[in-house]
């Protein structure tokens, strides 16, 4: 889907103005700053590629910096995760770097605007800070300890950070302006104190920067010159600058705070938050759960990084938030996986056929092509026999003509082997269909070049041998929500969770799939993409359905 010449996007255009004014190229640099408080999900991998894209295509350093500036949500497995799967994307980052690593800096900074008389300790509850606060019509009111001395100031904080108080006693405020327009700009909050362990820190500090104090500020150490983040920041700039001007020296590199909007995908939520719910409340196996919007959900679901990348890159990045329907993302998959998956034979849902003309206990083999997308095609053998598995949709004892698949009295080709005919039916004491008996014309067999194996019969049907197919565990999956915006309804997002969302059969596949490892990919012809669950063993074959052929759902949702 990516063209050739790719039009420049708002942010590019931003940054090539920054040039043509004389902004050196070699000090560009760019950061990519997840939290860790859960893991990356797919409206991450827009921003993603984005920070990583401006860094390839300006042959710009990109960091990683964990913002962690709260340890009561964060942890060292979600660095880990964030890692991992920035990695797998095919990003490379230049440094890793930790907010937490410059806690001492912040310190010195606030120090120094204390000295300025730029900052105050504030000893009000929050509730009475928030109720000065003012509305946006309503100007602020001073706090009482706003005139505090300079020296009372210095030696609370120092106080603070001692640990000679309890969380909410104090905080630490800028001295902005408790009338400026913009409300964050009246005094915001600097530091607060939280007798906290920190994953990085431990027990070293009691007090924790907030994230505009943090965020310009490490941009500013690090040296980032175009930060980017998303729009409900864009209120944020005036305060991230005013920070930034604070601490400011000569020569160095000031960055600029732009803003684009979040992406969001139909039928799931993209929200750390909301996802650590599905994860706690046990709707989801975990945050790899191959329906979570995550990318460690998305690969264990047979997602490739090329697929994710290919989608950010589609979608690109606007100025407005939209929607992006989830079947953009599964068209992605689907294009990715069509030229790199190998074609095999599943069958989900078994009937037995039996070739009643077809030696008993004999087995031949076949020649089926890998992938015909392949440049050089490869061929490997199938096991062929008397008795064999078809889907039992495949069937109907009576149906019209417009039925290409298998009929009493009909033909179908059973693909990469024999034209088959179906001439009679057993069935169980309630009727259900058990066996379907057919007869087989010998000299039809694909690729012998024989006039019957040229012959043309409408319907081709993919198939296992009986005695040489392997069970598999196959799983299923279909939209964690049913609504499009779980959670812009008038319920809880939870009450819109798709029961069917998971659906697990017992499957019959080809025997040579018993080497498949995890991670692998497929095709399961005439059905879709599957790959290898990591749970999948030689004894006990796990695969996930990544995408089904077509789309279902335009179909369903048209209806
Ligand atoms: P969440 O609400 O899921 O925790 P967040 O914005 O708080 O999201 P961060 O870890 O702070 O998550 O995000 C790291 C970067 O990724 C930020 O620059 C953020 O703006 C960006 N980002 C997060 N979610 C999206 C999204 N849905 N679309 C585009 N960018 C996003
Ligand atoms: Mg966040």
């Amino acid at each position: 889907m990516a063209t050739e010449v790719k039009s420049l996007n708002f942010i590019e255009h931003i940054i090539e103005d920054d040039l043509k004014a004389g902004f050196d190229r070699d000090d560009l640099r760019f950061r990519f700053p997840p939290e860790p408080n859960g893991y990356l999900h797919i409206g991450h991998a827009s921003s993603i590629c984005l920070n990583f894209g401006l860094g390839l295509r300006y042959n710009a350093p990109v960091n990683l910096r964990f913002d962690d500036t709260n340890p009561a949500k964060e942890e060292k497995e979600y660095v880990d995760a964030i890692k991992n799967d920035v990695s797998w994307l095919g990003f490379e980052w230049d440094k890793e770097c930790y907010a937490s690593d410059y806690f001492q800096q912040l310190y010195d900074w606030a120090v120094m605007l204390i000295k300025a008389d730029k900052a105050y300790v504030d000893s009000q509850s929050s509730e009475a800070i928030a109720e000065q606060k003012g509305t946006p019509t309503k100007p602020g009111i001073d706090s009482p300890f706003r005139n505090r001395s300079v020296q009372e100031n210095l030696d609370l904080f120092e106080r603070m950070k001692n640990g000679e108080f309890q969380a909410g006693e104090h905080v630490l405020r800028a001295k902005i302006d408790m009338t400026a327009s913009n409300m964050l700009m009246r005094d915001p909050v600097m530091y607060r104190i939280l007798h906290k362990a920190h994953h990085r820190t431990g027990n070293d500090w009691c007090i924790y920067p907030m994230y505009d104090w943090t965020h310009g500020e490490s941009d500013y150490i690090e040296q980032v010159s175009h930060s980017l983040c998303t729009l409900e920041f864009a209120m944020h700039r005036e305060l991230y600058e005013w920070f930034v001007e604070q601490i400011y020296e000569e020569g160095k590199v000031k960055p600029k705070q732009r803003e684009f909007a979040r992406r969001n995908l139909s039928h799931t939520v993209v929200s750390k938050r909301k996802l650590l719910r599905l994860v706690e409340e046990g709707v989801v196996n975990g945050w790899d759960d191959p329906r979570m919007p995550t990318i460690s959900g998305l690969r264990r679901r047979g997602y490739t990084p090329e697929s994710i990348r290919n989608f950010a890159d589609t979608i690109g990045i606007a100025k407005r938030e939209n929607l992006i329907d989830v079947s953009l993302l599964e068209f992605c998959a689907r294009e990715d996986l069509n030229k790199k998956a190998p074609r095999v034979m599943a069958v989900l849902d078994p009937l037995k056929l039996v070739l009643t003309n077809y030696p008993e206990g004999e087995t031949e083999y076949v020649e089926a092509e890998n992938n015909p997308e392949e440049e050089e095609q490869t061929y490997r053998k199938l096991p062929f026999s008397r008795e064999l598995y078809i889907e039992k949709a495949d069937f109907r004892e009576e149906a019209n003509r417009k039925f290409f698949r298998l009929k009493l009295g009909g033909e179908v080709r059973l693909k990469n082997g024999y034209i088959i005919k179906a001439e009679s039916v057993v069935k169980d004491e309630e009727g259900n269909i058990t066996e379907v008996h057919c007869t087989y014309d010998p000299l039809s067999k694909s690729g012998s070049g024989t006039p019957e194996s040229m012959r043309k019969v409408k319907g081709t049907l993919h198939w296992v041998s009986a005695a040489h197919a392997k069970k598999a565990e196959v799983r299923n999956y279909d939209r964690l929500f049913t609504e499009a915006e779980p959670d812009r309804q008038e319920e809880d997002f939870m009450h819109y969770l798709n029961p069917e969302s998971l659906q697990v059969t017992e499957a019959f596949v080809e025997p040579g799939l018993i080497e498949a490892k995890p991670g692998e990919h497929f095709q399961f012809q005439r059905l879709g993409y599957y790959n290898v669950d990591p749970d999948s063993k030689p004894d006990h074959l796990v695969f996930n359905r990544t995408v089904g052929l077509r789309d279902s759902w335009a179909k369903i949702e048209t209806k």
